[in-house]
């Protein structure tokens, strides 16, 4: 449907690396190949392949990783995923990123992200605000203006606001200096912080000490939670924990999932993801219908775009159909997402406005 192409959206559970396009992925592998580091062939059907498990999902992320983390090209791939979202009206993207350490080329975390500020500040195809505006101080650099927004002749604009993923691979001492490195790049962005990685590895008490201290220091978080069966333990600990937001949640039941409703937390939803790597039958026994019904909060997202071969237009279109909702139901469903962003108030009351002016438009 076009119009779930033309209404805004925001898009609330995008992984940097998992959202790179596929020619990109192939253009550098092609690069790596000429300069002999591997062989294009083994490479190229792994980057095409559409279905796949969530042990081989894990494993593609190591190849990209091999093929994207270098400073130059942390920053093209942050452009550009930020210019195909502005290009599907997304008006407000939370990009998640883990940072990244390689001694031998003088990558640190910080770098890393350097590298991450350096994609926002390069791309040209769009408007992005990124920098915070300080305490009652406009933003003078841009001012969204909402009759711009969605405007199909205006120059595109887009909010970009990061969290720093801690992978489940790292020790407390890593995930503390990603919390510590969220800290002091609050001025470029980053507003919050995500535990992912590969949900059958590592231990909640590893990373909850650095939880803790980023909810102290006033850092808001997301947890990929109930993603694999039979965590009953860690999704308790979870919830218990309070986070903001929550990821996936396909796998929370009984008295977890009882809880989870009563406690509201937001619950960003990657349907795409979750057919892909089976973790429902089929997509009407997706979790969605009972959030949707029970209106519990909950917010359409893409999870990787690249590796999922998917957009979050696609992902409007296939709730809409699946789900057998309307036009008027995926455009409430897009504008509840403004309440959950980790951006500060300011940037909430510009999107209301931004769908309030959208509703005169579409509606
Ligand atoms: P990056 O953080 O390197 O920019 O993005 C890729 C990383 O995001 C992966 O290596 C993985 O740690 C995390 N990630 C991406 N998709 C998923 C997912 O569906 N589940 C989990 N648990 N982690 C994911």
């Amino acid at each position: 449907e076009e119009w779930c192409l033309l209404q805004p959206k925001i898009e609330l559970h995008a992984h940097l690396n998992g959202s790179v396009r596929d020619s990109t992925l192939l253009e550098l592998a092609r690069n790596l190949a000429e300069k002999g580091v591997l062989v294009f062939a083994d490479v190229e059907h792994v980057i095409l392949k559409d279905d796949r498990s969530l042990v081989e999902c894990f494993k593609l992320f190591d190849l990209i990783h091999v093929l994207t983390t270098d400073h130059a090209t942390v920053t093209r791939i942050t452009k550009e995923v930020v210019e195909d979202f502005a290009s599907e009206n997304v008006v407000y993207v939370e990009l998640r990123t883990t940072p990244k350490k390689n001694a031998a080329i003088g990558m640190t975390k910080r770098s890393y992200m350097e590298a991450v500020i350096n994609g926002l500040r390069s791309v040209e195809a769009v408007d992005v605000d990124f920098i915070p505006s300080k305490m009652g101080q406009k933003n003078s650099t841009m001012n969204l203006s909402t009759d711009d927004m969605c405007n199909g002749t205006a120059r595109k604009k887009i909010y970009v606001r990061l969290l720093l993923s801690i992978d489940r691979r790292e020790t407390t001492a890593a995930a503390m200096e990603t919390v510590q490195l969220a800290l002091e790049m609050r001025d470029v962005g980053v507003v919050g912080i995500d535990l992912s990685g590969n949900p059958i590895i590592g231990e909640w008490v590893t990373f909850l000490p650095a939880l803790k201290y980023a909810k102290e220091q006033g850092l808001l978080v997301t947890l990929h939670c109930g993603e694999v069966p039979d965590r009953k333990e860690e999704v308790n600990a979870m919830l218990d924990f309070l986070p903001q937001r929550i990821g996936h949640a396909c796998f929370i039941h009984g008295e977890e999932w009882i809880k989870l409703k009563s406690s509201k937390i937001p619950v960003e939803i990657c349907l795409t993801s979750n057919i892909r790597t089976d973790r429902f039958p089929s997509i009407e026994y997706h979790h969605f219908v009972d959030l949707y019904k029970s209106k519990h909060p909950v917010v359409l997202c893409t999870d990787d775009v690249g590796m999922f071969s998917t957009s979050l237009s696609k992902e409007y279109n296939l709730a809409a159909s699946a789900f057998g909702l309307g036009k008027e139901e995926m455009f409430q469903l897009a504008r509840d997402a403004t309440e959950f962003v980790f951006a500060d108030d300011d940037v909430k009351k510009n999107l209301r406005e931004i769908f309030d002016s959208a509703e005169k438009k579409f509606m």
